[in-house]
C-alpha cells in the first residue's frame, strides 16, 4: 500500500473498541497481574511481548511503534521521550569506553553537545567528517564503531551518500546510525539505503503541530535486544498524550508534506532571485552540496531549508526579523507554521563565510502569497535604516 493509505489504516482496530475509529489512550503506570504465575512470567519478559509496567510501553506504545516501523520499512521501532533521547539510546547501546564515534560535521547542535559534554567523559573518542567531501575512509580509526550521518543536515543541508558511507563503514566493521528527521520515512528510508539504525524526531513532521516532543528509533531485528536494553535502563519513555497526538499527526503527514514541499520550493525560488541572497541551501536546488545524491536517493523535499545572505549590520537584520508577521523566530520546525532562524554554521572541519548571514526557513502551511509578502516586507526593512 502507498504511504497515504498506510497512515490512515495502520494502528486501528475499531472492532476491538466498540467501533470507535481511533484506538484508546492509556494513561498508565501500574499494570496488574492476575496471578503469581503471571507476575513471575513477567520478570522474564522484555516488556515488549507482554505488558509489565507502563515505562516499557502500553498497547498505545506498541501501536505507534508498529505504525512507524511499517512506514520506515523496518522490523521494529522504539518510541522515546524526545528525538534527542532516541539518539542517546542508539549511541549508548552501541558504544563503550575506548570506542571511536565518527560524526558528520553538519550534525544537529544538541548531538554535538551530547558528544562534547557526556560521551567524551565516558571515554568515547569523537571526531567529525566533512559532509561535503564525505571522505570517511580517511577519518576511520581502528576503534571506529559507529558512523553517524544526518542527511541532509538540518542547518546547512549537505546531503550525504548513505549507500557509500555504509559500504565503507561496514567493510571497516562499523555500523551507521542515521538521523532521518528531515526526510521522514516518506521521502527516504535510511535503512533501505544502508543505515543500520535510523532515528526520527517525532517532534517535527511526524506529529506536525508544534505541540509535543517525542522521538523514535527504527531498526532490523538483530539490534532489538541491545536497543531495548539501553532504552529500558535509561527510562526515556514518552507520555500517553504525546503518543496519542503523534499518532494523530501521523495520519495527515503525507498530505501536509506535499504542501510543505510545494511552498518550500516556491519560497526558495523566490528567494533565489533576490539581490540580498547569495546562496540557496535546499537539497532540491543544484547549489546545495549533495543535490545529485538527493535526486538519486530521496523521493521528495520537506519544507526546511536555508539561505545565505550578504553581510548586513545586526540592527538591520534585527529590524527584519523582529517585525515579521508570519515567520516566527524559534527552534524546532515541522509544525504547520512558518519559521525563520538566523544561525552560525558549525566550524570544526567545514569552511564558512564568517560575515555572511545564514537564515534557516521553515515553510509552513500558510498561503504562499502571504508568506512572500511577509518576506518582501522583511527585505525592505533589511535594506532600510
Ligand atoms: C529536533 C531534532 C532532533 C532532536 O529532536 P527533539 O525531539 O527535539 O529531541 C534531532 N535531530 C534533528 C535533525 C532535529 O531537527
Amino acid at each position: 500500500m502507498q504511504p497515504e493509505t498506510l497512515v490512515t489504516t495502520l494502528g486501528r482496530d475499531p472492532e476491538q473498541h466498540h467501533g470507535v475509529v481511533n484506538p484508546p489512550v492509556y494513561h498508565a503506570s501500574t499494570i496488574l497481574f492476575p496471578t503469581l504465575a503471571a507476575l513471575e512470567q513477567s520478570e522474564k519478559s522484555d516488556g515488549v511481548s507482554s505488558l509489565v509496567y507502563a515505562r516499557s510501553g502500553t498497547p498505545a506504545t506498541r501501536n505507534f511503534e508498529q505504525m512507524i516501523a511499517t512506514l520506515d520499512g523496518a522490523d521494529h521501532a522504539i518510541v522515546t521521550a524526545s528525538g534527542q533521547s532516541a539518539i542517546v539510546v542508539a549511541l549508548l547501546a552501541n558504544l563503550s569506553a575506548g570506542d571511536h564515534l565518527l560524526i558528520t560535521d553538519n550534525v544537529y547542535g544538541s548531538v554535538r553537545k551530547l558528544c562534547a559534554e557526556e560521551l567524551v567523559r565516558l571515554g568515547i573518542e569523537i571526531s567529525y567528517f566533512d559532509p561535503v567531501t564525505q571522505d570517511i575512509a580517511a577519518c576511520l580509526r581502528p576503534n571506529t564503531k559507529v558512523v553517524y550521518v544526518e542527511s541532509p543536515g538540518s542547518l546547512t543541508f549537505e546531503v550525504q551518500d548513505i549507500p557509500l558511507i555504509a559500504k565503507v563503514a561496514h567493510t571497516h566493521g562499523a555500523i551507521v546510525i542515521a538521523d532521518n528527521t528531515w526526510a521522514t520515512p516518506l521521502f527516504m528510508r535510511a535503512g533501505e539505503k544502508g543505515a543500520d539504525i535510523t532515528i526520527h524526531s517525532c517532534t517535527k513532521y511526524i506529529s506536525g503541530h508544534s505541540d509535543l516532543v517525542m522521538g523514535v528509533i527504527t531498526y532490523p531485528k538483530q539490534y532489538h535486544d541491545v536497543l531495548r536494553q539501553t532504552f529500558r535502563n535509561l527510562g526515556v519513555c514518552p507520555g500517553a498524550d504525546e503518543l496519542y497526538l503523534a499518532a494523530r499527526g501521523l495520519r495527515t503527514m503525507p498530505t501536509r508534506l506535499k504542501q510543505h514541499q510545494e511552498t518550500g520550493i516556491l519560497l526558495a525560488n523566490w528567494l533565489k532571485a533576490r539581490p540580498e541572497v547569495t546562496k540557496i541551501l535546499h537539497p532540491a536546488f543544484a547549489s546545495c552540496p549533495g543535490h545529485d545524491i538527493w535526486k538519486r536517493d530521496f523521493t521528495g523535499a520537506t519544507g526546511l531549508f536555508s539561505v545565505v545572505l550578504k553581510p548586513y549590520a545586526k540592527e538591520k537584520l534585527a529590524n527584519m526579523l523582529d517585525n515579521m508577521q508570519l515567520f516566527g523566530m524559534g527552534f524546532s520546525w515541522g509544525g504547520y507554521e512558518s519559521l525563520m532562524l538566523p544561525f552560525k554554521p558549525p566550524r570544526s572541519v567545514t569552511r564558512w563565510d564568517k560575515d555572511a548571514i545564514y537564515l534557516r526557513i521553515h515553510a509552513g502551511l500558510e498561503h504562499p502569497d502571504d508568506l512572500i509578502a511577509d518576506l518582501a516586507a522583511g527585505f525592505e526593512r533589511l535594506n532600510s535604516l
